[in-house]
């Protein structure tokens, strides 16, 4: 019988919080609402946790009960004619894709990581580089499985008319647990990708580009030297790619022919390094230019084989900024956001500039909208990254846009409740047996 025990220290994938919790790994979606209550009756608030691929605090609940899904990671069934995949929670993408490729289908929305569960994807109701074709994965979600503290299962599908479906897309966790999924997949005709990668002089670049690919490729996005300045503010490369219509049917092990080498031993995490870094991987892509094909992996995750790459930032950790604006500001706003890191010298080579599409989530509190995301790591150097941070929160908040919780640690609740006027409609759903670092924060009158 799986029971909680205590954790000294849990933390999420950023790692500037570390704290104590009572964990429990079911292995049986048949033991989640015992489970539940005994948590409950030993007076545990409760959080479901995934792979905690998460940088801030929205997967921890410190003190708290947390129920580690990844256990629960069966397949339950595929069907080719619907094309519509059930799986248990805790079942991670890789897992998933190592199935579904060779049988002619692929996910129809993915993160910048294959190693995030769909419980977890779902309560943050990711987007990838396709959002401007098919939104985030919520759009995606045909049913789910919830348990809810009182220990009763729900069935929710997207015409749910008590709009807790809605606010379990993108509701990190505190409507309950997502016990199941069932998503519609796309067919693929084969497991290659013909990419092609540009390099562009500053962000007005960037902009024309992403204008001029949206139409014709199904995956965009960029990499910045977010150190740049002056004429080349906002330098980088542009990637852009579609799902070739010939080629294997099998799946890369992960060779790589796109990846970004941040592995190098000892780097220090300093404007020096990481500006030499930048101009080594911008001419690195400028040679480098043009039409490839390339397998799914390096693609879409090149991050991945570089195992865990967070350690790389020490100790202390390292936040993780992300933001959108709205189209009508976004060419200012970026340029300002930009100048601001630039003139800092914080930043790293990990920095990504995307523009969003138009596709509505059902989610009340899904994080894109319309306009330009960037997203960038800052090692934590405690009180110069947060003034930096708060900066950049100005100009978000002066254009209309918002942050991502689930990069963020440390955002205010004035930020946030700005950021999601829908916050209050969803705080209606959520399940007082659960919480987490981040609501507690944010949700404070
Ligand atoms: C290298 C890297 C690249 C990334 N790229 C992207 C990107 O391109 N786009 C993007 O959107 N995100 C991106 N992310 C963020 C990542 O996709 C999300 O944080 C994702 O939700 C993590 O899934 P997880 O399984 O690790 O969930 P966790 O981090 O463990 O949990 C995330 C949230 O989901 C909740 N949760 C987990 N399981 C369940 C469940 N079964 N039921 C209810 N709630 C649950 C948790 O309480 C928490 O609030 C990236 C992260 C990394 C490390």
């Amino acid at each position: 019988m799986t029971r909680f025990s205590a954790s000294k220290s849990v933390r999420s994938w950023g790692g500037v919080l570390q704290a104590p919790h009572n964990v429990a790994r079911p292995g049986w979606r048949s033991e989640l609402q015992r489970l539940v209550l005994s948590g409950r009756q030993e007076g545990y608030v409760l959080l479901a946790s995934g792979l905690r691929r998460s940088y801030g605090d929205s997967g921890l609940n410190p003190e708290g009960g947390l129920i580690d899904m990844t256990g629960l990671d069966r397949m339950i069934a595929l069907d080719p004619a619907s094309r519509l995949m059930r799986v248990e929670a805790g079942t991670s993408f890789d897992a998933i894709l190592k199935v579904i490729v060779r049988q002619g289908f692929f996910l129809p929305v993915t993160p910048g990581t294959r190693f995030v569960t769909v419980g977890g994807a779902i309560a943050n109701d990711v987007h990838g580089k396709n959002h401007h074709r098919h939104g985030t994965i919520g759009c995606w979600v045909r049913r789910l499985g919830l348990v809810r503290s009182d220990g009763q299962e729900l069935e929710l599908t997207p015409d749910d008319a008590s709009g807790l479906f809605q606010a379990t897309i993108g509701g990190l966790g505190l409507t309950g647990i997502i016990t199941w999924a069932e998503i519609e997949l796309i067919p693929i005709q084969s497991a290659m990708i013909d990419a092609e990668n540009i390099p562009f002089g500053d962000v007005d670049e960037f902009f024309s580009l992403a204008t001029e690919s949206e139409d014709d490729y199904d995956y965009t996005v960029s990499w910045i030297d977010c150190l740049s300045s002056g004429e080349r503010l906002g330098r980088g490369i542009f990637t852009r790619g579609n799902h070739a219509s010939t080629g294997s049917p099998l799946p890369d092990k992960g060779n790589t022919r796109l990846t970004m080498p941040v592995s190098l031993p000892g780097l220090a995490m300093n404007r020096y390094s990481i500006s030499a870094f930048n101009a080594l991987y911008f001419w690195n892509g400028q040679r480098k230019s043009g039409p490839l094909r390339t397998g799914l992996h390096p693609f879409f995750y090149p991050l991945d084989s570089i195992g865990r790459w967070n350690r790389m930032y020490g100790r202390k950790g390292m936040y993780q900024y992300q933001s959108v604006v709205p189209p009508a500001v976004q060419k200012d706003a970026t340029r300002d956001m930009l100048k601001a890191i630039s003139a800092s010298g914080q930043g790293s080579f990990l920095a990504v500039l995307k523009t969003f599409g138009h596709v509505p989530s059902p989610g009340l509190l899904s994080f894109p909208s319309p306009g330009t995301t960037l997203a960038l790591d800052f090692p934590n150097h405690g009180d110069v990254t947060l003034k930096l941070m708060a900066r950049l929160d100005a100009i978000v908040r002066e254009a209309g846009g918002r942050l991502y919780p689930a990069k963020d640690g440390r955002m205010s609740a004035e930020m946030f409740q700005a950021g999601y006027p829908a916050w209050q409609d969803f705080a209606k759903h959520v399940d007082a047996g659960f919480n987490s670092h981040f609501w507690k924060r944010v949700s404070q009158a």
